[in-house]
């Protein structure tokens, strides 16, 4: 594999010791991104590996691909997907009935096409932060401020010189592909205010674990945080966890509030609540991972095994919604074009392509109706609601849907 475009890391992300338990091997995979254009493409494989700090519990990929690999061409429009909307409009009154008065200054990192700024009212100043250009692009666009920048304590400084302290600083589902998360929390020290506040959205171990929802794992991914280990990574900088929400996001998320240990900042209840579950579920203990990583491997054997028999009894079955989730899933139970012809997605971007790894094809939805398959393998499994919905007239028609989560399961309805 090309080393210039991987590190493995020795030491742990959050508190720098070096002891890190082996979790789960995932085997050496391509970006779960990376659609091919030609099934012969030889494809870069990098390794990808769980592991969990011995000292502060952090669960993190033993890797880091390069973000210029991963991240080259990012085509992700945050506003213009699903829900999002109305989470970003509840967000922004929350912002703004707990830290923000007129004429203070509100900072996202990683803030997209300026969705959650764009929400917030006239007299608070908005600043975007957002690596890549077409993105901040059309950030601009609609009137959101955007620094096209990566964040670092270096990038913060300069911030902070040119717009002064940040009264609240946001980053969601940002934290989890930082590599350098010490010098992002050094950045946050920058640009933070005295009684700042530093809001930030991370899918939850708790849910990842108890689910054993391993198809959020991949390289894009590189911390899962628990209570526990967001605090160890804010604590060396004088702040503290002072409040947290869970949100059914992502399949489990938390939106944690961190404030400077000296603020005014009362702490919630609910942020001892949370440890303690986490205390009660065992996470921080190496038997409750590999617990983890066996549920893992049994839900690989048991989809295998299910669409070995559907496939044997001579069963049509095609992929529904070409995702990086599902690439994951297909690429860790090895499940190719012997066991699915093909996968549908309406993104036309994507048809004509191969996913990476097993490189399966493809298609438009219109194959789909044509062909109609004996069984949809569901790859957009957190959109299942609407594809029921969708596919009302597929379902009464005989036709079946194969659905990897929680459990593998064939559903006619
Ligand atoms: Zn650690």
């Amino acid at each position: 594999m090309p080393s210039e475009y991987l590190t493995t890391r020795s030491s742990c992300r959050v508190c720098g010791e070096s002891e890190l338990y082996p979790v789960l091997d995932m085997g050496e995979v391509p970006p779960a991104n990376g659609f091919v254009d030609d099934a012969e493409t030889d494809e870069v494989l990098f390794p990808l590996e769980v592991v969990s700090c011995r000292s502060c519990s952090h669960v993190q990929l033993k890797h880091t691909v390069s973000r210029e690999f991963l991240f080259s061409d990012y085509p992700y429009f945050a506003s213009s997907s699903g829900s999002i909307p109305e989470h970003f409009r509840a967000y922004g009154e929350m912002l703004e009935r707990r830290y923000l008065d007129e004429g203070d200054l509100a900072v996202d990192i990683g803030s997209n096409d300026g969705g959650l700024l764009a929400g917030l009212s006239e007299g608070v100043r908005r600043l975007g932060v957002e690596p890549a250009e077409n993105v901040a692009a059309a950030a601009e666009e609609r009137g959101v401020p955007t620094e096209t920048e990566f964040f670092d304590p270096e990038t913060a400084r300069r911030l902070r010189d040119e717009y002064g302290p940040a009264d609240v600083i946001c980053a969601n589902n940002v934290l989890g592909h930082i590599d350098d998360l010490r010098g992002f929390l050094e950045g946050i020290d920058e640009l933070l205010a005295e009684e700042g506040a530093f809001v930030v959205e991370v899918p939850y171990l708790v849910d990842l674990v108890t689910e054993a929802q391993f198809t959020t794992i991949y390289h894009e991914h590189i911390s899962y945080f628990s209570i526990r280990s967001f605090s160890a990574l804010v604590e060396p900088y004088g702040m503290a966890i002072a409040d947290v929400e869970r949100l059914d996001r992502h399949g489990g998320s938390i939106r944690v509030h961190v404030r400077r240990q000296q603020s005014e900042a009362t702490v919630s209840e609910y942020v001892e609540d949370l440890r303690a579950l986490e205390r009660a579920r065992g996470l921080g203990e190496t038997e409750t991972l590999d617990r983890f990583a066996e549920r893992v491997r049994q839900k690989k054997d048991a989809l295998r095994q299910l669409l070995f028999e559907l496939t044997e009894d001579g069963a049509s079955v095609v992929g529904y919604g070409a995702s990086a989730k599902g690439n994951v899933l297909l690429n860790y139970c090895d499940i190719g074009p012997d066991r699915i012809d093909y996968i549908i997605d309406e993104m036309e971007a994507k048809q004509g392509t191969y996913s990476p790894g097993m490189n399966v094809p493809v298609r438009s939805p219109d194959a789909f109706r044509e062909d109609d398959p004996d069984y949809a393998l569901l790859l957009a499994w957190n959109y299942w609601d609407l594809i029921r919905e969708k596919e009302s007239e597929y379902l009464d028609d005989g036709g079946r849907f194969v659905v990897p989560t929680p459990l593998p399961d064939v559903r006619n309805e």
